[in-house]
C-alpha cells in the first residue's frame, strides 16, 4: 500500500492537490504580492528550526506551510512591478496558470512520438516568432532552458556547419575557431566559446554601445578562415542597445559567415512597430534566440532558439543511441535534435497558451507601452539636476548616475529600498563608474512608481 501511496488517487492525494492549487491560485491572483527579500543561510536555518526532510515526512500541509511562511518570503518576487534590476520577469496570467498544466499532464517534449500535440503548438509559436523576425517559413528550432544554452547551441551548430563546409571543400580546419562579438555582448557568448574551446574576437563598440559593420568587416578580413560565427546583439542586457544588425548582415554580400543574433532580452521589441526598424537585417540571420521568460511574458525558464535552416541544428545536435534508434531513424520533427539537451518539458506551451488566449496585438501593445514608459522616465531623469543619463535608451533599459555618489552610496540606497520593500534596484557600473539602472518590462510598472524611486535619490 505504501508503495502506491505517493502516486495513486486517494483522499490524501486530493487534499495535497487541493492545497497546492489553492496556494497557487491565491498567489497568482493576489494584488498585493510582496517583493520579499533574501535571508542568510543561518537565519533560514533558525526559522526552519530543524530538518524538513525526515524519514516519516512532514505531511503536505506542514511542508506547504514551511514553504509559504519561511522559504517563499526569502525569495524575491521577480515579477513584482517594482523589481527593476537584472532582467525582470512578468508572466501573463494565462502563461503562469498554464505552467501548472505542463507539469500536471505527464507531457514530454523531446520527441514527436511522445509529444506531438505539444510540439505542434510549440512549433506554431516558433514559426510565428520566425515570421516576426523576417526569417523564411522554413525556419524552426526549439525552446531551451535559457539564452545561455540557446547561444551555445546556436554557436555549436555554426561551428559544425563551418567545419562541414571546410571539409567538403578539402580545406584545412583552423587549430582554434573564433567567434566574433562586441565587447558589450552578453557574457554567455564568452561562456559558450569557453565550452567550445574556441576564441572570442572582441570588437569594440561605438560610443553609443552598438557594434558596427566596420569592426566586423576588419575581423572577417583578417581572420575569416578561422571565424565560425559573428554574434550581433539585438538589445544588450546592460543598456538595451541594438547593434547595427543591418550593416553587419549586409557583410554577407562580401563574406561567407554564420550570423547569430543574440536577442535574448531585446528581440521581442520587433513586435512593437516603433522599435521594429532598429532590427532591420535580422531576417538574414542564420540563427536567433529570444527569451520568452524576459519580455515575452512567459514564466521561467524559456528561450526560443530558431535556425534559418533547422537542418544545421539537427546535424549538430542529434544524439544517437540504441535506445533512441526508433526516434532518430524516422524523419519526425523531434525538438531534442536541435539543441544541447535530450529530456525536455514542452516549456514553450505556457507562451503558446498565452498567445492563443490574448492574441498577438495585446503583446505588441504591452511591449510598445514599456518602451514608451522607458522614454518618459529617461526624460524625467535627464531633467533632474542631481541625475545624469549614461546613454539614451533605445528599448526598455535606462542607466543613470546620481551625481556625486560613490559605489557605497548606491549600495546603501539600494539596501534601504529593498529593506523598506519599496523596490529592487541594484547598483551597476559602466566604464569603471558606478551607476544604477531600471530594466522595465512589467506592464504593471507605472511612471509614478519610477518617479517615486527617483525621489529617494535626492
Ligand atoms: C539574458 C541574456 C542572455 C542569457 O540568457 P539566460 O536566459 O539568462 O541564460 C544572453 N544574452 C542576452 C543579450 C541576454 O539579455
Amino acid at each position: 500500500m505504501d508503495a502506491v501511496r505517493m502516486h495513486a488517487a486517494s483522499p490524501e492525494s486530493t487534499a495535497i492537490v487541493d492545497a497546492v492549487l489553492d496556494y497557487s491560485r491565491r498567489r497568482m491572483l493576489a494584488t498585493d504580492v510582496p517583493l520579499d527579500k533574501p535571508q542568510t543561510p543561518a537565519e533560514l536555518k533558525r526559522l526552519l528550526g530543524g530538518a524538513t526532510i525526515t524519514d516519516g515526512g512532514l505531511g503536505a500541509s506542514r511542508a506547504l506551510s514551511v514553504f509559504e511562511h519561511i522559504l517563499a518570503p526569502a525569495c524575491l518576487t521577480t515579477s513584482h512591478p517594482q523589481y527593476l534590476s537584472f532582467i525582470p520577469a512578468a508572466p501573463t496570467m494565462a502563461a503562469m496558470a498554464f505552467d501548472l498544466v505542463v507539469s500536471a499532464s505527464g507531457l514530454y517534449g523531446g520527441s514527436w512520438l511522445e509529444g506531438a500535440g505539444a510540439v505542434h503548438a510549440e512549433n506554431e509559436v516558433l514559426s510565428f516568432l520566425a515570421a516576426e523576425f523576417g526569417l523564411p517559413e522554413t525556419a524552426g528550432g526549439v525552446f531551451v532552458q535559457g539564452g545561455t544554452i540557446g547561444n551555445l547551441s546556436a554557436l555549436v551548430a555554426a561551428r559544425e556547419t563551418a567545419k562541414a563546409k571546410r571539409l567538403a571543400a578539402g580545406q584545412e580546419l583552423p587549430a582554434r575557431w573564433k567567434i566574433v562579438c562586441s565587447v558589450e555582448a552578453h557574457s554567455s557568448n564568452k561562456s559558450a566559446a569557453k565550452v567550445m574551446d574556441a576564441d572570442v574576437l572582441l570588437v569594440p563598440a561605438g560610443p553609443d554601445g552598438a557594434l558596427r559593420a566596420d569592426g566586423v568587416r576588419e575581423a572577417l578580413r583578417e581572420h575569416g578562415d578561422e571565424i565560425c560565427a559573428v554574434v550581433a546583439t539585438g538589445g544588450s542586457t546592460n543598456f538595451g542597445i541594438v547593434d547595427d544588425i543591418a550593416g553587419i548582415a549586409a557583410l554577407k554580400d562580401e563574406f561567407d559567415f554564420w550570423l547569430h543574433i543574440d536577442g535574448a532580452y531585446g528581440l521581442t521589441a520587433m513586435l512593437a512597430p516603433a522599435t521594429r526598424p532598429l532590427f532591420d537585417g535580422v531576417g538574414r540571420a542564420d540563427s536567433v534566440i529570444v527569451d520568452p521568460h524576459k519580455w515575452l511574458f512567459a514564466p521561467f525558464d524559456c528561450c526560443a532558439l530558431i535556425y534559418r535552416d533547422p537542418e544545421n541544428g539537427r546535424r549538430a545536435h542529434t544524439q544517437h543511441a540504441e535506445y533512441l534508434d526508433t526516434l532518430t531513424e524516422g524523419d519526425d520533427f523531434s525538438p531534442s535534435d536541435y539543441s544541447i539537451q535530450l529530456t525536455r518539458r514542452p516549456r514553450g506551451l505556457p507562451l503558446w497558451f498565452s498567445l492563443a488566449t490574448y492574441g498577438v496585438e495585446a503583446y505588441r501593445t504591452a511591449v510598445g507601452e514599456t518602451i514608451e514608459l522607458t522614454k518618459r522616465i529617461a526624460e524625467e531623469i535627464a531633467s533632474r539636476p542631481e541625475l545624469t543619463l549614461v546613454r539614451d535608451p533605445q528599448l526598455s533599459v535606462v542607466v543613470f548616475e546620481r551625481n556625486g555618489w560613490e559605489r557605497a552610496d548606491y549600495d546603501r540606497w539600494s539596501a534601504e529600498l529593498l529593506d523598506s520593500q519599496h523596490a529592487f534596484v541594484v547598483p551597476s557600473s559602466h566604464a569603471g563608474r558606478p551607476n544604477t539602472r531600471f530594466a522595465i518590462l512589467n506592464p504593471l510598472t507605472t511612471v509614478e512608481d519610477l518617479v517615486a524611486i527617483l525621489d529617494t535619490m535626492k
